[in-house]
């Protein structure tokens, strides 16, 4: 009998290596209270208007971009909707970076989707770790910014929470002037309005903002994102985009989350978690296994445990599945928390204090 040919050795070597994402439902569980991936607690009702599925959809729905750019204060031709943020995450090395010469640039702790769609497309990672209170280290990134076409920055970080110090990405644009695109991704700036650098376009020709309908609009099943970035750079992401990203269903659905009274629902969510987010920091500082709980300007909390690997465990055999961190760099210790209902809040509390008990 022939031994069966193997046909991972047709793959592309990077895609061989490839580690893929470790997304929440990858990584599975039992759970009963899922606060691992930022979603919003509930579900958002909605109905279908849109119910003529025998024609192809709009490559960009008219009804989404116009509501978009009003409720970012951005003009339509500024902006690109996508299949979910991830998507525009992607779109941008495609058009940007050449494998084999161009590299992307990151700062760790951060999300992991630059990471691997620049190893999906094989393009070199350029790693600068952040300092100690997580802002971008402005001068290792000027000393590895050769070849550099593309930055990505998230603000509010994820894993981390904390808003990037917008001086110092008036520095890192400084240095990638007419050089590279600095995308920042600001999948959380429902939660922190205030921090928006979307006014910064008129500025910077090589600015691109990234947004989602997957967190504070409670989306995170539609696969809604934005790119938001002068014409010229829309344009050359338009060029790459697959010609019918959005299904009709997920358009209908986005321009009626974008409505005045969608918006309204939004913020609404926003006041909530927030006022959770609260209640649940303070819970957890008064516990005697909590080293840490860092500020958050998003819908999830970074906490320190001294006993991390016990406290995931634990909560996880009871049905509450937090996100684990501590592989990610300068994270040991750490879990983060998506903050969910009230109630979910109280579970997470009381099961931290029973795995307390039960290691005494
Ligand atoms: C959730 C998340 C995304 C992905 O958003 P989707 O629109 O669901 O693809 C992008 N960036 C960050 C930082 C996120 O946390």
């Amino acid at each position: 009998m022939n031994t069966p040919f193997d046909i991972t050795l047709l793959a592309r070597k990077n895609v061989r290596q490839l580690t893929p994402y470790q997304s929440a439902r990858r990584l599975g569980g039992n759970g009963s209270v899922w606060l691992n991936a930022n979603e919003y607690p509930t579900a958002p009702d909605f109905t279908f208007n849109e119910k003529n599925l025998n024609r192809y959809p709009e490559c960009q729905p008219v009804n989404v971009i116009n509501r978009y750019a009003a409720y970012a204060g951005v003009q339509p031709e500024q902006v690109l909707v996508s299949r979910g943020a991830d998507e525009a995450i992607e779109l941008l090395i495609r058009a940007f970076c050449e494998p084999g010469k161009d590299a992307v640039l990151y700062c760790p702790p951060t999300y992991g989707m630059y990471s691997v769609s620049a190893e999906t497309f094989g393009v070199e990672q350029r790693v600068v770790p952040a300092l100690a209170d997580w802002e971008p280290d402005v001068k290792a990134i000027a000393s590895q910014f050769d070849n550099v076409k593309l930055i990505y920055l998230c603000s509010p970080n994820n894993p981390t929470g904390n808003i990037v110090e917008p001086s110092l990405i008036r520095e890192v644009l400084a240095l990638a002037k007419g050089k590279a695109i600095v995308a920042i991704d600001e999948a959380y700036i429902e939660f922190c309005p205030q921090a928006s650098l979307v006014a910064w376009l008129k500025e910077y020709p090589n600015l691109v903002i990234l947004r989602t309908l997957s967190k504070a609009f409670a989306l995170a099943g539609l696969r809604c994102g934005f790119a938001l970035a002068n014409s010229p750079v829309i344009e050359l992401l338009l060029k790459v985009i697959a010609p019918y990203p959005l299904s009709t269903p997920v358009a209908d659905i986005a321009a009626q989350a974008l409505t005045d009274q969608g918006i309204e629902a939004m913020k609404q969510r926003v006041t909530e978690i927030v006022r959770n987010r609260t209640y649940l920091a303070d819970a957890l500082k008064n516990l005697p296994n909590v080293e840490q709980v860092y500020c958050s300007e998003t819908n999830y909390i970074l906490v320190k445990f001294t006993d991390a690997d016990c406290v995931f465990r634990s909560l996880w055999e009871q049905g509450i599945i937090l996100r684990d961190q501590q592989r990610q760099y300068g994270l040991a210790g750490c879990l983060r928390i998506s903050i969910g209902t009230r109630q979910e809040c109280d579970s997470v509390i009381t099961a931290i204090k029973n795995r307390q008990t039960a290691n005494v």
